[in-house]
């Protein structure tokens, strides 16, 4: 199978780039990796895209993408990367299906995972009311008390969407100012549903089969308390999906892709967008402009590589 474009990652800056591509005749093919849609489909209400006065479920929006991609000629494939060989030309990719794709041209757009806490208790119970995802599973949590870790929009956006669900909230926080938007501050605090735990984190995640509650510790004072609970629900960033990456393209010390400002990685041909490249801005919306951009500037490389091969082909033949 060979592809003049492959996008690898399916959130909105995947899904753009494959909007742009296709446009172009460059008939790719996205990878779509084990969540299609990215992490914005996951997301419950999405409020700041523009295009939405009334704001429109992650879900709905990843779809709508995906469809009009597809109107334009993008075919996607279900699997996940599982190498990518750039030593040869054109480049060729592996997946867990057994498949091997080749590609004159890559967009990594493979997104952020959640951060884990990274303490006793998480793994084991993961599922069993340790969840990453309130818009998956809020509903389980019906007349229940959550934990909610973290001070971001994430936290009080996702939260705030639990609260349609559960009696109570608790929100943990390892300071006491908050970093998420004053709009979303101004609904925690307004909602009687939830309440705030400053200055203080969660070092256990305690239950048998089950969580039962959580331990925690207060940064100030050093008091260890214990929370009883039915669900953790950790909101404390992302770490970007680059492991595949990893001594093949230019990472910085937070393993995020290092582009030179216009998409394009240190190796000519491989094109990076949205999560996996910015650690700062990180919206749905500046996602997808870069994917806008990376097929834009997809399209130029391969234009160029193909004027190359015509004038040596010519001069070949004089
Ligand atoms: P974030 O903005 O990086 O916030 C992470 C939060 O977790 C911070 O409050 C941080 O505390 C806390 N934290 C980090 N490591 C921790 C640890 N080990 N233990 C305990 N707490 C820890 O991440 P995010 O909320 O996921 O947001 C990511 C991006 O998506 C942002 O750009 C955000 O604006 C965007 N986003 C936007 C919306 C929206 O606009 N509605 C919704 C969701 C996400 P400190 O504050 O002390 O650093």
């Amino acid at each position: 199978m060979h592809h003049k474009v492959v996008i690898i990652g399916s959130g909105p800056a995947g899904l753009t780039a494959a909007l742009y591509a296709a446009r172009a005749n460059l008939e790719p093919l996205v990878i779509r990796g084990l969540q299609p849609g990215g992490l914005i489909a996951t997301t419950s209400e999405v409020e700041n895209y523009p295009g939405f006065p009334e704001g429109i479920g992650g879900f709905e929006l990843a779809e709508a993408m995906e469809k009009q991609a597809a109107r334009f000629g993008t075919q996607y494939l279900d699997s996940m990367v599982t190498k990518v060989d750039v030593d040869q030309r054109p480049f060729v990719i592996h997946t867990d299906g057994g498949q091997t794709v080749t590609a004159d041209a890559i967009i990594v757009s493979t997104g952020a995972s959640p951060r884990k806490l990274g303490v006793p208790g998480e793994a084991e119970l993961a599922n069993r009311g340790v969840s990453y995802c309130a818009t998956c599973d809020g509903f389980f949590f019906r007349g229940k008390k959550v934990v909610v870790v973290g001070g971001g929009n994430s936290a009080l956006d996702e939260g705030l969407f639990l609260t349609r669900y559960v009696d109570e909230l608790v929100i943990v926080h390892r300071r006491d100012t908050l970093r998420a938007d004053p709009v979303l501050q101004e609904r925690a605090f307004n909602n009687p549903k939830v309440r705030f735990i400053w200055n203080s984190t969660v070092v256990a995640i305690n239950g048998k089969d089950k969580v039962e509650s959580v331990t925690l510790r207060n940064l100030k004072t050093g008091e260890m308390s214990e929370l009883p609970t039915d669900g953790v629900f950790p909101y404390i960033g992302h770490v970007p999906n680059t492991e595949l990456f990893r001594g093949i393209l230019e990472l910085d010390e937070g393993g995020y892709i290092v582009t030179d400002g216009r998409t394009r990685t240190n190796i000519p041909g491989i094109f990076a967008a949205g999560d996996v490249a910015d650690h700062i801005y990180r919206q749905a919306v500046t996602a997808a402009g870069d994917g806008c951009r990376a097929a834009m500037e997809a399209t130029w490389y391969l234009a160029e590589q193909e004027h190359a091969r015509a004038k040596a082909t010519a001069t070949a033949s004089a």
